[in-house]
């Protein structure tokens, strides 16, 4: 039977549709949630990510700024603009948008940015407080993946999840958040041997590699659950680390790309946006 498909485009749109209720409810209690975007130079993949973060800002209601710095500024100016960011009460959540030009350090940039705004949740004390469970803002991937499990019923506890590849924003959180949730965690890298061999294993497969259509259906057990977290452009336009075709045949469940994670990853930073303006009321 070929696998349900995981609409992240969907879910993206139903989860949208709670968060303007949610806007509109704080707006009558006087509360305004404001996220700000910081865009540093003109990178193409860089201007579609931070269009598609503004446009779901206002589709929900939400008000939100986008502001367009020279990509010769220097390090110490963006940490100027960063600082008055933190110390402007009206902003909930500040997103500075990777990568940046190469004079400027991205870990001192992210590590300026107040923890109480950092709504991409790249901060190392966001960080810090998602390993001992504490709250915090996850970073929007990785809570977008755990979102289409629950979302989809996908049964997490017990189970074994495997994640191949170990990045800061991706791999290595969504291990922790998967772990979180109690399941049984394998995480695999480039040095891991035999990949395949223990792949095999997961019932719940998470892929977040950047190599087109690596996993195939020799990676995968039937029945297993595949989140596709790869954004990779090709000749034949954007596929993601899984063989979609092949995989789809033998798997319960999978996310395509586009239209899985993707759209799950916007919805967050206007989650996490929201939930910084209420924490901020409170
Ligand atoms: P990184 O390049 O930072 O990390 C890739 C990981 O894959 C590394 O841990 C690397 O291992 C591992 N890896 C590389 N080659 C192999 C291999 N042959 N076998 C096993 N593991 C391997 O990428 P990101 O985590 O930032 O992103 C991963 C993908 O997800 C990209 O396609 C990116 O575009 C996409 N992405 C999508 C998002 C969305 O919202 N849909 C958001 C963020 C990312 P090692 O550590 O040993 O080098």
């Amino acid at each position: 039977m070929p696998a349900k498909i995981i609409s992240g485009k969907q879910i993206a749109a139903d989860i949208r549709q709670e968060l303007k209720a949610e806007v509109s409810e704080l707006r009558r209690n006087q509360i305004f949630p404001k996220l700000v975007v910081v865009l540093v130079g003109n990178h193409p993949a860089s201007e579609s990510y931070v269009k598609g973060k503004i446009r779901a800002a206002e589709e929900i209601g939400m008000e939100s700024v986008l502001i367009r710095l020279e990509d010769t500024i220097s390090e110490q100016e963006l940490l100027d603009k960063v600082d008055e960011l933190n110390k402007d009460t009206t902003v909930h959540g500040i997103l500075v948008q990777l990568p940046l030009p190469k004079q400027i350090s991205e870990q001192r940039i992210i590590e300026a940015i107040a923890a109480e705004k950092d709504v991409d949740g790249f901060h190392p004390e966001s960080v810090g407080r998602m390993v001992i469970g504490l709250e915090t803002f996850l970073s929007c991937t990785p809570q977008g993946i755990i979102e289409l499990l629950q979302r989809s019923d996908v049964p997490i506890q017990g189970k074994h999840a495997v994640v191949v590849g170990r990045s800061n924003i991706v791999g290595k959180p969504v291990a922790l958040l998967l772990l979180q949730k109690d399941a049984t965690v394998t995480i695999c890298h480039s040095k891991t041997s035999d990949l395949a061999a223990i792949t095999k294993q997961a019932d719940i497969l998470i892929a977040a590699v950047g190599r087109a259509e690596m996993i195939t259906r020799d990676h995968v057990k039937p029945g297993a659950v595949v989140i596709d977290v790869g954004v990779n452009r090709t000749e034949k336009g954007l596929v993601g680390d899984v063989k979609f075709d092949e995989v789809s045949e033998i798997a319960s469940a999978i996310t395509p790309v586009p239209g899985g994670v993707g759209p799950m990853t916007i919805t967050m930073l206007m989650a996490n946006t929201i939930e910084s303006a209420k924490r901020h009321a409170r």
